[in-house]
């Protein structure tokens, strides 16, 4: 029997209660609130005991998973293990309490962590600026194609209202883009998963704000053709923007900076070390190349001769893209594992991932179907089984994969093909936890030959089962009481 077995919803009981606040305090500070202001009838809570609340709570976590239940090989995802000591870090008083309308002086080291972060996160990319103020990936995306019109538009170059998008690429690339008023056009991929140059270069005229690429690219590998398509897009006015929500393989090799891109992302949640999921505070900070960086967005933090920092506008920035300055805990957590690591060390997450990622390949290849047959980087995706007799589909694979306690690989994205499976180890896990995932896979491709109702009716053992998603995006019930 699991936990959650014994989970019930309707605990209350008049009178119960599971609180002892200080009368004193709360009581003095009720007379300070005006009468008319006051609740007249009590909160409709639940009145349950401490114990009663602690086990709800403990019950409905068991029915979560996340990377620290177990493996997590969500493609384009980068669920790696995070750190504990980083949370201990962000959560030091002087970090955790600071309010961001604080006298700068009572903040200098606030703004020499996000200071030093912007320093370090060029180093590892080659752009020469930073923000660090956008909250998550798409955030950033949205941020940086602001930057890219505000260049554009700063030129008075109006008619650059296109931006290029790879038939590969994540779905916030074209969201962003539609979102930032620009029209998005795509570029097709060819037979063997890189950007097709002879598809974009019909596509390059006067009108072109940019290009958006991800690479290693969604299907985990490494674009091959960058060099030619930054002269293709330069050469034609626009922008080269770079989505590196996958930088994770690449750390410490290669840098987006060299390779030719004017304007990039971040996601510190998935390759610096902040858990995520579920929407939880995530960063994506945008950088600029030099030419760029007087557009990047409001407030940023500089130092000046004496060592003090500064918040400061600017006066040619894309705008406010949030409140004040960020997630400030996920940037304390990404600059303490980039220290933490080093140099040196960092170095050599990528090439782990990389390992990783092809050795779960090679090992699986011959019971799924691998479309682009390649070394690949941190990533990959199978096409559905080999042997399609069975009609197993990929929902299918990755029901059946909860009930061995793993986490689902990404499926049905990429769109380049039907039965996508995209399977993403990371650097953090071990031969012996990568060699339980294949044997569980090859099982589950035997089980398709032998017994494939077994599969169909998967999961067997999850408290949830099968939802069906689209009444639940469209009807989603947010409470327990309808
Ligand atoms: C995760 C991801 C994003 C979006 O990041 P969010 O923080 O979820 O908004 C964008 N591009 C790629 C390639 C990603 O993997």
């Amino acid at each position: 029997m699991k936990s959650y077995d014994r989970l019930v919803f309707e605990l209350s009981r008049e009178g119960r209660k599971g609180y002892s606040l200080p009368k004193s305090s709360w009581k003095a500070s009720l007379s300070s609130i005006p009468g008319t202001l006051l609740r007249k009838v009590p909160l409709p809570l639940p009145q349950v005991s401490e114990p009663d609340a602690v086990r709800h709570y403990t019950c409905l976590s068991g029915m979560n998973f996340g990377v620290d239940n177990g493996f997590y090989p969500l493609g384009s995802c980068t669920m790696k293990y995070n750190p504990k000591v980083n949370e201990e870090v962000a959560s030091l008083p002087g970090f955790a309490s600071v309010h961001p309308l604080q006298p700068e002086d009572t903040m200098q080291g606030t703004l020499q962590i996000y200071h030093e972060l912007c320093r370090a996160l060029s180093a590892i990319t080659g752009m020469a600026a930073f923000t660090l103020n956008p909250f998550a990936g798409a955030h950033g995306e949205l941020t940086g194609l602001m930057v890219m019109r505000q260049y554009h538009m700063s030129r008075n170059d109006m008619k650059r209202t296109r931006v290029i998008v790879p038939d590969s690429a994540h779905g916030t690339n074209p969201a962003s883009a539609a979102v930032c008023g620009l029209q998005v056009v795509q570029v097709k991929s060819t037979a063997d998963g890189t950007i097709d140059v002879d598809d974009l270069e019909p596509l390059l005229d006067d009108t072109v704000a940019g290009i958006m690429m991800t690479n290693p690219n969604t299907l985990g590998l490494f674009e091959t053709e960058i060099r030619r398509i930054a002269e293709l897009v330069h050469a034609c006015g626009g922008l080269l923007y770079y989505d590196g929500a996958n930088m994770n393989p690449l750390l410490g090799k290669v840098r987006p900076g060299d390779m030719g891109f004017d304007i990039m992302h971040l996601n510190l949640h998935k390759t610096f070390s902040t858990p995520h999921g579920g929407g939880g505070p995530g960063a994506g900070p945008v950088g600029v190349c030099e030419a760029l960086a007087g557009y990047l967005p409001d407030p940023a933090v500089v130092q000046d001769d004496d060592g003090r920092f500064h918040i400061v506008r600017n006066p040619h920035s894309a705008g406010r893209i949030s409140g004040f300055m960020g997630n400030f805990s996920v940037l304390v957590k990404a600059l303490a594992y980039i220290r933490t690591l080093g140099r040196g060390n960092i170095r050599m997450a990528g090439p782990l991932a990389v390992l990783n990622a092809n050795y779960v390949k090679e090992s699986l290849k011959d019971c799924y179907r691998l479309p682009v047959d390649r070394i690949c980087k941190h990533e990959f995706v199978f096409d559905g089984l080999a042997d399609t007799s069975s009609g197993i589909t990929a929902l299918d694979v990755a029901k059946r994969l909860l009930d061995f306690g793993f986490h689902s690989p990404t499926i049905y994205f990429p769109l380049l093909f039907h039965q996508s499976v995209m399977i993403e180890p990371t650097e953090t896990e071990s031969k012996e936890t990568l060699d339980a995932f294949i044997d569980v896979m090859r099982r589950i491709a035997a089980e398709a030959a032998s017994d494939p109702d077994v599969l169909r009716q998967a999961p067997h053992d999850t408290p949830v089962r099968r939802p069906d998603e689209t009444l639940a995006a469209t009807h989603p019930v947010l409470r327990y009481k309808i």
